[in-house]
């Protein structure tokens, strides 16, 4: 068999605007429909769109309790992206929902960023770019990353694929994670600690690499800000929940740190220009993932997700 005749919703935004992995779902499921509105689907809109299908590609739309309980003929969610914190995971389970999902995926496509980010905040480089486009000529080259302390929190796929982009950089790499990762920190010539504090206290950069659970939910507070060196940078493209942003902007506005880079945000889409504005802050639009080589990754493992589940050859 190399088609299946189930109907697949395509929730997420993103899978939706790619006309070649659209053509290649509907290669294997012709009954496929994509969201074309845009814009990431909540709620009643999102029960609606699903309607009476079977398979469902997400994204990052909220699959609560109240949602996957009204879904009540899919099957499986294959997950385009790889955090999972927008799906009641357990209740699908409960309801018999399998839920489709492989790690990795775009692993390389955000430590990209964050090397971007890392090198930015070092440099001055965006800040000084701010500037210049508001008509001000400062010089300030800022430090080298190389050398630097590195603190990563949380050392999973992107976490590690951050520390094997930094080897030339010959900074001091500190990881720390929920699990043992001595292993694989030697493996990148970084030191793994048990004790979180070590790892965020004497780094220059701190980088988060947590998923968005119950015990990383506003990680980043007051006291974490507190504890950082006044002249590091925190980057963060995990998800927004892991950091408190007022608390974060309030570090940021009390110098209490010397910057941040962000990529995600509690609610998205995040436009609060008043939020942004600061020069010590580099934002985007929750991109991290979103290479065009990622975006294709991202969207055939979903749909491998759903071809193995279907039995398609
Ligand atoms: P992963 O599951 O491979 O790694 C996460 C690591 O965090 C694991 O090693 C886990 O043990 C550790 N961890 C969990 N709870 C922890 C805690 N309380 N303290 C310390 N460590 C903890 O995940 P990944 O693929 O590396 O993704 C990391 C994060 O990046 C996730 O939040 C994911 O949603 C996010 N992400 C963002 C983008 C983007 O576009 N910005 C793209 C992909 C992934």
């Amino acid at each position: 068999m190399s088609q299946s005749l189930a109907k697949v919703a395509v929730t997420s935004v993103s899978f939706s605007k790619n006309l070649q992995l659209r053509d290649e779902l509907k290669l294997n499921f012709p009954n496929s429909h994509f969201n074309e509105s845009g814009s990431s689907l909540d709620g009643s809109d999102l029960i609606q769109f699903i309607a009476d299908a079977e398979l469902v590609i997400a994204g990052t739309e909220k699959f609560d309790a109240e949602v996957v309980n009204s879904l009540k003929t899919i099957r499986m969610i294959s997950k385009y992206g790889v955090g999972l914190d927008n799906i009641d995971q357990d209740f699908a389970k409960k309801k018999g929902i399998q839920i489709g999902w492989r790690g990795g995926v775009n692993k390389t496509s955000v430590a990209e960023q964050v090397m971007c980010f890392l090198i930015g905040q070092a440099r001055n480089l965006f800040s000084s770019s701010y500037q210049l486009k508001r008509g001000e000529w400062v010089k300030n080259g800022g430090s080298l990353l190389s050398g630097k302390r590195i603190g990563i929190v949380g050392f999973g796929n992107i976490g590690e694929e951050v520390a094997r982009m930094l080897a030339p950089f010959n900074c001091k790499i500190c990881v720390t994670d929920i699990l043992d990762k001595t292993k694989e920190a030697n493996d990148h010539g970084a030191e793994f600690t048990k004790n979180f504090w070590a790892c965020v206290e004497g780094a220059d950069f701190v980088t988060l690499h947590v998923p968005l659970t119950e015990s990383t939910r506003h990680l980043v507070n007051q006291r974490f800000l507190k504890r950082m060196k006044s002249s590091a940078f925190l980057v963060n493209t995990s998800r927004g929940g892991v950091v408190n942003q007022d608390d974060l902007l309030a570090a940021l506005n009390s110098s209490e740190i010397a910057g941040a880079a962000i990529d995600v945000y509690e609610n998205e889409p995040f436009t609060d220009g008043h939020y942004l504005k600061s020069d010590r802050l580099i934002c985007t639009p929750h991109i991290g993932g979103n290479a065009a080589e990622a975006v294709l990754a991202m969207g055939r493992s979903a749909i491998e997700n759903l071809k193995i589940f279907e039995g398609i050859e």
